[in-house]
């Protein structure tokens, strides 16, 4: 059997939406981006929602809008994508980052008092794997210390922390429809936030600064005539992606139980095997599960994690790493001089995790081969 690490969930509904998109000849932004924002914005149940080309253009957006500047600094986990502190270099300023939890891989909040300085701008925390960071004690050292928080949601859509729906908790919120994630439009992202005056900065913002809605230039309604409010980006979506996005939204929380079912299945099963550490999530929140990361026991197992992943390729099952730790990267060693004794739980987990296979459409008989797969080989290789 051969099980790809992922495989997005695209049928007649997504290829009739861009069909019809490719028909009515308009392909950049318009009307069905605009529908998407609307949709999206009501499916989250905040007051704005701005699309744009990607995940790292929304935090970057978001960080223009909370006016972040040179030589100030932002808290960010250690172990996350690397677009999470990219766009903190984008402006001088520097990402600061934090050991995360053992169990939850999310950022400690614990440890980030310690790392607050007067040049301390804003939070950025990641709800890996879909579930939500511990947000009730960042908002509250966010307030302590009059800071912005701004949320990498790229993993987790949907997702609840203590009932509340992820895109209506901190300041500005940034999603991605990255190919891999759980709403797939190829490329895409997607800012929210209940700040009225934000969101129509960051509209201006993402198509160069140009002043309302530029795209209607092109429409009865519009004129050839525009303005350059500010220094901008070109970093509008198209309605051939918000086509998808509007089929991939209508479907979201049938994938997320789909992909639910196969994390309680693996769950269950690597839980009674000592070999393997399943993936814990807190009792108030619901995860996405945009991945399942498993750690491995090496205690128990006469292999390491890459002999792992490299005996489950050879059955032709596909996995991952989520993710190499951004202080282990030769550009953040360069610029910022870390150690890797700052960070010992990420150095734990990093050492010990894999993600496997978890996406809709994946088949009874593929979910239990992988857990027989992983098992079996946790079995052979026991110290
Ligand atoms: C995928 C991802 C991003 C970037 O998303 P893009 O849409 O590709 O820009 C940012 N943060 C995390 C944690 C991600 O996994």
């Amino acid at each position: 059997m051969q099980i790809p690490f992922h495989k997005p969930c695209i049928t007649e509904d997504e290829i009739n939406e861009v069909v019809d998109s490719l028909k009515k000849g308009w392909i950049t932004m318009g009307k069905k981006t605009i529908e998407f924002e609307s949709q999206f914005k009501d499916y989250i149940g905040c007051r704005n929602a701005v699309a744009v080309n990607s995940c790292t253009a929304a935090l970057h957006l978001a960080l223009r809008a909370i006016g972040l500047k040179e030589g100030e600094e932002v808290i960010v986990p250690a172990i996350t994508f690397v677009a999470t502190a990219e766009v903190v270099n984008y402006f001088k300023a520097k990402p600061i980052l934090v050991d995360v939890e053992k169990e939850t891989h999310l950022i400690d909040v614990s440890k980030i008092e310690e790392e607050i300085t007067p040049k301390t701008k804003a939070i950025i925390p990641v709800h890996y794997s879909g579930q939500p960071a511990d947000m009730d004690e960042i908002l509250e050292i966010a307030e302590k210390y009059n800071l912005y928080v701004v949320e990498d949601a790229a993993h987790s859509l949907p997702a609840w922390y203590k009932g509340r729906k992820v895109g209506t908790i901190g300041d500005l919120i940034a999603f991605s429809f990255y190919a891999t994630k759980t709403l797939a439009t190829g490329e895409g992202g997607m800012v929210t936030t209940d700040n009225d005056e934000w969101a129509e900065m960051m509209k201006v913002l993402r198509l160069h600064g140009i002043s309302k809605d530029a795209w209607k230039r092109y429409t009865k309604e519009g004129s050839w005539e525009y303005d350059v409010l500010d220094n901008g980006y070109k970093y509008n979506t198209t309605d051939i992606n918000s086509a998808l996005g509007l089929a991939q939204l209508k479907k979201l929380e049938w994938m997320w139980k789909e992909r639910e079912k196969i994390a309680n299945k693996y769950n269950e099963a690597f839980g009674e095997c000592e070999e393997l550490i399943p993936y814990k999530v807190k009792k108030d929140r619901v995860s996405s599960w945009h991945l399942y990361p498993l750690k491995l026991n090496l205690k128990a197992l006469k292999i390491d994690r890459n002999q792992f992943i490299e005996k489950l390729k050879r059955r032709g099952i596909g996995t991952s790493v989520h993710f190499i730790p951004l202080y282990r990267f030769t550009y953040y060693k360069r610029r910022f001089n870390y150690s890797t004794k700052e960070f010992p739980n990420s150095e734990w987990i990093f050492e010990r995790v894999l993600s496997l296979p978890i996406f809709p459409g994946m088949t009874k008989e593929e979910v239990n081969y992988v857990i027989e797969n992983v098992i079996d080989i946790a079995k052979r290789n026991k110290r």
